[in-house]
C-alpha cells in the first residue's frame, strides 16, 4: 500500500505521519462504555469512528497486524447507584447492559475488538500499579484513599494543554479535605456498605475500589504494554480521563509518552447541545435502529468529519438513506462479487481520503462519483468504511417485498391522518399525531389549497 497515513494528534494539535512502533502489531486502545444503561447514538460515534480507523489500519498493515482493545467499565459509581435504584444485583445490571451493548454495536456493524477487558477482571493489576505509584512518590494515602499527586509529574497537563491554574479553577468547587492539592485525583477509594469492594493497595486495611482512570491504565498495559500507538475516545475524555491515565502510566514507568497519537471524536449534538444521559436529550442506538438500519446510521455518522460536531437530525438519516439506496442500486447484482469484497479493488482516491485523518466526507463524495460511473470499485471501497452494499441491497429487496413503507411514506400517511382528524374535529387525535411527527423530526405546516380546502406540507427538520 503506497498511501501514507496521516492522523491528527490531540496532544501536539497537529496532523502527522503515522509510523507504528511495530509494523507487525499496530496497537490501539479505545475507551469503552460504562455499563449502567443502554448506549445512546452519541456513544456510538467513537465506536463507529474508531471502527473505520481499525478497518483502515488493517487494510494498510494487514488484518493480522492490528490489535484493537476496547474495555468495558464495569466498576463505577453510576453502576452502583443504578443497580440500587432498580433493586437488582450489580452483576445482573452489568451483564444485561453488556449484552445490550453487543447487540447494538453489532447491528451498527462495528467489528468486535481483539480484546474486550472488563475492569472487574483487572483489579489485581490496578492494585500493583497503585503500589508502584506510591513507591515512586507519585501517590499518597489519605483517609483510606490513594491519591495521585499531580504536582509530582511535570508532564501533567501536556495532553489537554491546560495550565495548572486553569485546571484548578475547574476543580476548586468541592475539593475533598484529604487532598493535598485540589487537582490530585483518586486512584483508590474506600467502599461503603453494599458497594463492591476488593482488598486495598498501599497497606490500607479497609476494602475499597479503584477510580475510573486507573482502570484504563491497567487494562491498556495488560494487553498493549505501557507504550502503544493510538489511544482514542470522545473529546470529553481528553480531560480529565486521558490526562490522568497518561499521568499514571508515565509516573509508573518513567517514560515520556503512553500513546504516540491521542485521537478524539467531536460531540454528537441535538439542537446544538451534546447528547448525554444527564441532559435527557438522547436517542438510544436501539431507537435509532428502529428508524434506519446499521449501514444507514454509519453513513449518517460518517458524512461529517470525526473531529467536527454533528447535529443528529431526521434529515441527516433521510439523506443517508437516499444516498445508500443510490449506491446499492448502482452496484447492480455483481454476480461474481466476492463476500467479503476484495480489498485490492478499493478505489485509490477513497483510500487516500481516509488516509488523510479519516476524511470520510471526501471519501463519501468520491463514492458518489464511483456510483455515478457504475464503477464496481464502489463495493470494495464502501466496505473499508464498514458499509456492505450487498447487505444493503438484500435489505432493500426484503423491504420492498414486504411492502414495508419507507420513512417518507410513513410520514405522508401520518400527515394525511392528522388532516382527516382535524376535518372531523378530533383535535386531541390531531395533536397526538403532530407530537408523534415532531418526535420523528418532522415539522408540519398547515395551509389552504387553491380550492380553499385545508392542506398540510411537511419537512424533516
Ligand atoms: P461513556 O459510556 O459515557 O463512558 O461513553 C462512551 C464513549 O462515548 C466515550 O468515548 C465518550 O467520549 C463518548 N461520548 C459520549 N457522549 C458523546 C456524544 N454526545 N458525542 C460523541 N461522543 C460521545
Ligand atoms: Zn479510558
Amino acid at each position: 500500500m503506497d498511501a501514507q497515513l496521516n492522523l491528527y494528534d490531540t496532544k501536539t494539535r497537529q496532523k502527522r505521519v503515522f509510523i507504528p512502533l511495530d509494523v507487525g502489531n499496530v496497537r490501539v486502545y479505545v475507551c469503552g462504555p460504562t455499563v449502567y444503561d443502554r448506549a445512546h447514538i452519541g456513544n456510538a460515534r467513537p465506536f463507529i469512528v474508531f471502527d473505520v480507523l481499525i478497518r483502515l489500519l488493517r487494510h494498510v498493515y494487514g488484518a493480522g497486524h492490528v490489535t484493537y482493545v476496547r474495555n468495558i467499565t464495569d466498576i463505577d459509581d453510576k453502576i452502583n447507584t443504578r443497580a440500587k435504584d432498580r433493586g437488582i444485583a450489580i452483576g445482573e445490571l452489568t451483564r444485561d447492559t453488556i449484552a445490550d451493548f453487543h447487540d447494538d454495536i453489532d447491528a451498527l456493524h462495528c467489528l468486535r475488538p481483539t480484546q474486550e477487558p472488563r475492569a472487574t477482571d483487572y483489579v489485581a493489576q490496578m492494585r500493583r500499579l497503585i503500589d508502584r505509584l506510591v513507591e515512586r512518590g507519585h501517590a499518597y494515602v489519605a483517609d483510606d484513599h490513594v491519591l495521585f499527586a499531580v504536582n509530582s509529574l511535570p508532564a501533567y497537563g501536556e495532553l489537554s494543554r491546560r495550565s495548572l491554574d486553569e485546571m484548578l479553577a475547574g476543580a476548586r468547587i468541592d475539593v475533598a479535605p484529604y487532598k493535598r492539592d485540589g487537582l490530585d485525583f483518586v486512584l483508590w477509594k474506600p467502599s461503603r456498605d453494599g458497594e463492591p469492594a476488593w482488598p486495598s493497595p498501599a497497606g490500607i486495611e479497609a476494602e475499597g475500589r479503584p477510580g475510573w482512570h486507573i482502570e484504563c491504565s491497567a487494562m491498556a498495559a495488560a494487553h498493549l504494554g505501557e507504550r502503544f500507538d493510538i489511544h482514542g475516545g470522545g473529546i470529553d475524555l481528553a480531560f480529565p480521563h486521558h490526562e490522568n491515565e497518561r499521568a499514571q502510566t508515565l509516573a509508573a514507568t518513567g517514560a515520556d509518552e503512553m500513546a504516540s497519537f491521542w485521537m478524539h471524536n467531536g460531540f454528537l449534538q441535538v439542537e446544538g447541545r451534546k447528547m448525554s444521559k444527564s441532559e435527557g436529550n438522547f436517542i438510544t442506538i436501539r431507537d435509532a435502529l428502529d428508524v434506519a438500519p446499521g449501514d444507514t446510521l454509519r453513513l449518517a455518522m460518517l458524512m461529517t468529519h470525526y473531529r467536527q460536531p454533528i447535529d443528529w437530525t431526521a434529515k441527516r438519516v433521510a439523506d443517508a438513506t437516499v444516498l445508500l439506496r443510490g449506491w446499492a442500486a448502482s452496484i447492480g447484482d455483481l454476480p461474481d462479487a466476492p463476500d467479503p469484497p476484495n480489498a485490492a479493488e478499493a478505489d485509490r482516491n477513497v483510500l487516500a481520503a481516509l488516509c488523510d485523518d479519516l476524511n470520510t466526507p471526501l471519501a463519501i463524495a468520491r463514492l458518489g462519483e464511483l456510483a455515478k460511473a457504475g464503477d464496481r470499485a464502489l463495493y470494495a471501497s464502501a466496505a473499508v468504511m464498514g458499509i456492505d452494499l450487498m447487505r444493503v441491497r438484500a435489505q432493500e429487496a426484503e423491504r420492498t417485498a414486504a411492502g414495508d413503507p419507507d420513512a417518507v411514506a410513513t410520514v405522508d400517511k401520518l400527515v394525511a391522518e392528522r388532516l382527516a382528524a382535524k376535518a372531523e374535529r378530533r383535535f386531541a387525535d390531531a395533536d397526538a399525531i403532530r407530537d408523534q411527527l415532531a418526535k420523528m423530526g418532522v415539522a408540519v405546516k398547515d395551509g389552504k389549497g387553491s380550492d380553499g380546502a385545508p392542506t398540510s406540507t411537511w419537512e424533516f427538520t
